[in-house]
């Protein structure tokens, strides 16, 4: 396994299809791998075509709860996905009220975030959680996790772009789940405390490419070789080397998601 992994990014699919054979050299040249994550069925057949390609990459197979085109989800159909053994986790899926927080969207939602927990439970795989509440709210993180404590013990998974506060944090480690950070903890120091508190063997890496680039990549198109800034980071704040950051991480993707 390489020496970092970028857990959560959209290599090869959304905009960065065109210039992919450049990032992923660069990637090698970084020692990085990752997992590319699908947010409809097109994007989540294309991660995995991507993943049969290169031993440094894996794929993720999912409906992100706004971004995924408006298809219907065919649970039969992302079933044949999941079980390919490339795939290592079903996602993005999850709660996203950010833009509209009604009621009859969240019950939309949840219905489909259900399925999606369906799917991990039958192919034993875990989940890669998408949550953005409502402004000022934790809304969209109380209702995943209320539907995840149900099957406590039964499913794992990882919060991905974690932005939650410490009570949710908190509730998010007893159901024994993982949560992983990207850019912005490079920019700011709003989740310094989030992360100070989190235990490292719960913590995972990530860089959600194209979207939000950390420093010093801000304003550039977010490439997943990028995810060593937020290792170096996360150091930073734990007070370790990035090595032993490495080293802590690549065992919490083994344990996670069995790469
Ligand atoms: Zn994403």
């Amino acid at each position: 396994m390489q020496k970092y992994i970028d857990i959560h990014s959209h290599l090869g699919l959304l905009t960065l299809e065109e210039n992919k054979e450049e990032i992923i050299a660069k990637m090698i040249e970084k020692d990085v791998a990752t997992i590319v994550i699908g947010v409809d069925y097109e994007t989540s057949k294309k991660g995995i075509e991507l993943a049969e390609k290169y031993d440094f990459i894996w794929a993720g197979v999912g409906f992100h709860p706004t971004d995924n085109n408006g298809e219907v989800f065919d649970l039969e159909e992302f079933k044949k996905l999941a079980l390919h053994k490339k795939v290592v986790c079903i996602g993005e899926c999850g709660l996203d009220y950010f833009r509209d927080s009604s009621e009859e969207i969240k019950k939309e939602q949840k219905e489909l975030f259900e399925k999606h927990v369906e799917l991990a439970l039958s192919v034993k795989k875990p989940l890669m959680i998408h949550s953005r509440p409502s402004n000022g709210t934790q809304d969209a993180y109380e209702d995943a996790l209320s539907i995840l404590e149900k099957y406590k013990g039964k499913i794992s998974g990882n919060f991905h772009f974690f932005v939650g506060d410490l009570s949710i944090a908190k509730r998010a480690l007893d159901i024994g789940f993982t949560m992983s950070f990207d850019g912005p903890i490079t920019f700011t120091d709003e989740y310094d405390e989030l992360i100070k508190f989190i235990p490292l063997e719960s913590i995972m890496c990530e860089t959600d490419a194209p979207f939000v680039a950390p420093v010093p990549y801000r304003g550039k198109t977010c490439e997943p070789w990028m995810v060593e800034e937020v290792y170096k980071k996360i150091a930073k704040i734990k007070n370790l080397s990035v090595e032993e950051v490495a080293l802590v991480v690549k065992k919490n993707v083994r344990r996670v998601f069995g790469i």
